[in-house]
């Protein structure tokens, strides 16, 4: 566990919930602060814009705000401020600390933390790992990228266990060594920030690369890439998802098992996991192995599995109507999750997806379980259409969700899923995959009304 930043002259570049939590904590510590931010102070909200007051933080914002950076010791990002910033190549030439808010609430929790990243699962490993470790009898709380701030976890949770979700664009300035950690999955996301697969990559792999020997990380057994890579850094590699593996976890005739320390124990019927899909199952298999390795009461957790209720906008029945079931799969914003999506669902599905474009390859798409029909609108509308049709599959494209929201509703019949899984971010006709998600609730609502 590392100290605290005392008295220091601290630049927060970003004046999101992040950096001010941050703020409130570093002004805690003595600390001078200056936030930077390409928002004019005008245009904050006004709890942000008071902040900045209460914590007598200097700002300045507006365009060219990078170039106006100095005076300070240490520099934090905010995360998903692009890393190749020519100017955070001079600061650090210039000998200043470049941090990040997780990385630094992550060297404060010490052996507190255990830390979660992929590029799907992340929310639900997290939370469910936090719920089956207190359901163990071991105090736990769920923060980081899901909601609550770490650093505000750092201060309030002054004992047990902090599952910290971690996004690729936290770990990008990730140095910290980790007592235990999971990779869930990596596949191409957020390419417009990163620009490679490699660079995302290697983000993700930030968590690994800093574990000592006495340190455990949580790999998928079937990425033998990411096997390989991660093989490089310190820490014991623990495999998900193969019986044959010394230790680990995975499903054995029909039931959820853990081999820790070499002991192997059966924890629930798999038919008492309530989540559908395979992701989810394997999801539940690295939270299982990590709520064990830190302590929980193996006897208590197949009840603890059996309650819980997942998250809402992922694969969520809002409602069934005439025999039809509408799902809610608003946070898929990559096709491997449509993917996935379309995988945990039986009998004839009515996907609507499209929407912001990230410049991702939808090709996938193609080797997806076929559903019945695609309703396609927004951005990325005709493209996911292309490569749908291309396999075979009848495609629509429209202009936005209501649209194909009603024409999933004309040709739905009993036994059919009408299925909300996009394939793509929402920001071109929403704030974020929330909204997206109310408004499928919305008209699901009005449809069941009107009948
Ligand atoms: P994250 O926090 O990484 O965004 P969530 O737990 O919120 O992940 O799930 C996001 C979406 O990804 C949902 O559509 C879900 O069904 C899908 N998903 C969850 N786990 C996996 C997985 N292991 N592989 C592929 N897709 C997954």
């Amino acid at each position: 566990m590392s100290a605290p930043l005392l008295g220091a002259k601290v630049a927060l570049v970003g004046w999101g919930v992040s950096h001010q939590a941050l703020g409130r904590h570093l002004r805690g510590q003595g600390c001078t602060l200056i936030v930077y931010d390409q928002r004019p102070r005008t245009a904050l909200d006004p709890a942000a814009a008071s902040l900045l007051d209460e914590l007598s933080a200097g700002y300045v914002g507006g365009a060219g705000y990078l170039d106006q950076v100095s005076g300070a010791d240490t520099i934090f990002l905010t995360p998903g401020l692009p890393q190749h910033l020519p100017q955070a190549q001079s600061w650090r030439r210039a000998g200043i600390s470049i941090r990040g808010e997780a990385e630094y609430a992550v060297s404060l929790l010490g052996a507190r933390a255990v830390g979660i990243t992929g590029s799907s699962g992340k929310s639900t490993t997290t939370t469910l790992t936090a719920h089956l470790l207190r359901a163990g009898g071991v105090p736990a709380v769920a923060a980081g990228n899901l909601g609550t701030p770490l650093i505000d976890v750092v201060e309030s949770a002054t004992k047990g266990t902090v599952v910290c979700e971690l996004s690729s664009f936290q770990l990008a300035l990730f140095d910290q060594p980790i007592a235990l950690a999971a990779i869930l999955n990596v596949r191409p996301n957020h390419l417009d920030v990163h620009l490679t697969f490699a660079a995302y990559r290697q983000a993700k792999l930030n968590l690994a690369r800093h574990q000592r020997p006495d340190q455990v990380l949580l790999l998928p057994a079937e990425d033998r890439d990411l096997w390989q890579a991660a093989a490089r850094f310190g820490g014991q590699k623990v495999a998900i998802g193969d019986a044959a593996a010394n230790e680990g976890a995975f499903v054995k005739d029909g039931q959820f098992v853990v081999r820790l320390a070499g002991k192997e124990q059966a924890i629930a019927p798999v038919r008492e996991w309530r989540l559908e899909g395979a992701h989810n199952q394997q999801n539940a298999l690295f939270a299982l192995y990590l709520a064990m390795a830190r302590g929980a009461d193996p006897t208590r957790l197949s009840l603890a599995l059996a309650t819980f209720q997942g998250l809402p906008h992922r694969l969520e029945t809002v409602a069934e109507v005439d025999g039809v079931r509408f799902v809610n799969d608003s946070i898929a914003t990559t096709p491997d999750r449509t993917v996935a999506a379309l995988a945990a669902i039986e009998g004839p599905v009515w996907l609507l997806a499209g929407g912001y474009d990230k410049h991702l390859d939808y090709a996938p798409l193609a080797e997806a379980k076929r559903p019945r029909g695609v309703f396609c609108y927004g951005a990325t509308g005709p493209k996911v259409a292309e490569v749908f049709s291309a396999a075979g599959v009848d495609t629509w494209v429209g202009a936005d969700l209501a649209w194909a929201f009603s024409q999933a509703t004309l040709r739905a019949n009993f036994g059919d899923t009408v299925l909300l899984s996009p394939a793509s971010a929402s920001y071109d006709q929403y704030s974020d995959f929330k909204e997206r998600g109310q408004a499928f609730v919305g008209l699901v609502k009005h449809y069941a009304d009107a009948r």
